[in-house]
């Protein structure tokens, strides 16, 4: 999506050496119009895969989440972090590691909003090493429910997240691709 390789160029900023920042338009300050185009792409890519939700991670998927399914006709679920005093115990659980954070979260759905047998749709805002779309796969096959596809707004293909997520069967289909990140200088795969 070539709109969102130039707002990454424009407005991104590398942290360290593997960090993007993109506080700007996807994980504080959101650019409205963007995530929606962002939806209506991922919902065409997709359309054919008898979508039944979509499924994301709190807080940062939920905007790109919220436009696919807006865009698929279908109800959006995320995943909380942590157990909170609200969730019941009726839930499915996986442990994820966070990539920004280097910390273990447990990442919680209430089994009331994952059926056996649906298709589910992955949402997220970044893929690294594949472990945030490894904790959702786990929790969608513990539901019964059918892991059909992957949709990743800003891919780090120089990592390896993108075979661990195939090597379990599941399509990653992404937005951008950044093959190399430097400071003054973001390179993505060619389409
Ligand atoms: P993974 O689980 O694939 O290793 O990392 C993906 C998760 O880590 C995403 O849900 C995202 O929140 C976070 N993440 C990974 N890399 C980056 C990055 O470069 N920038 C930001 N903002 N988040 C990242």
């Amino acid at each position: 999506m070539k709109e969102l390789e130039q707002k990454i160029l424009d407005e991104g900023i590398v942290l360290g050496e593997d960090i993007l920042k993109v506080d700007s338009f996807l994980n504080q300050q959101i650019d409205v119009e963007l995530i929606s185009k962002m939806g209506e792409e991922f919902a065409e890519h997709f359309k054919d895969q008898n979508i039944d939700k979509v499924f994301t991670v709190e807080s940062s998927g939920i905007a790109p989440a919220l436009a696919t399914a807006k865009n698929l006709g279908v109800k959006c679920v995320f995943g909380r972090k942590k157990q909170s005093l609200t969730t019941s115990e009726d839930v499915y659980h996986s442990s994820v590691f966070s990539f920004t954070k280097q910390v273990m979260n447990e990442l919680i759905v209430n089994k009331e909003f994952i059926k056996e047998g649906e298709n589910v749709l992955m949402i997220d805002d970044f893929l690294a090493n594949g472990q945030a779309a490894k904790g959702m796969i786990a929790i969608i096959r513990q539901a019964g429910a059918n892991p059909v596809g992957c949709g990743i707004v800003i891919e780090k293909s120089f990592s390896n997240g993108r075979s661990i997520v195939e090597d379990m069967g599941v399509e990653v289909y992404s937005l951008a691709r950044i093959a190399k990140l430097e400071e003054d200088n973001i390179v993505f795969e060619e389409n």
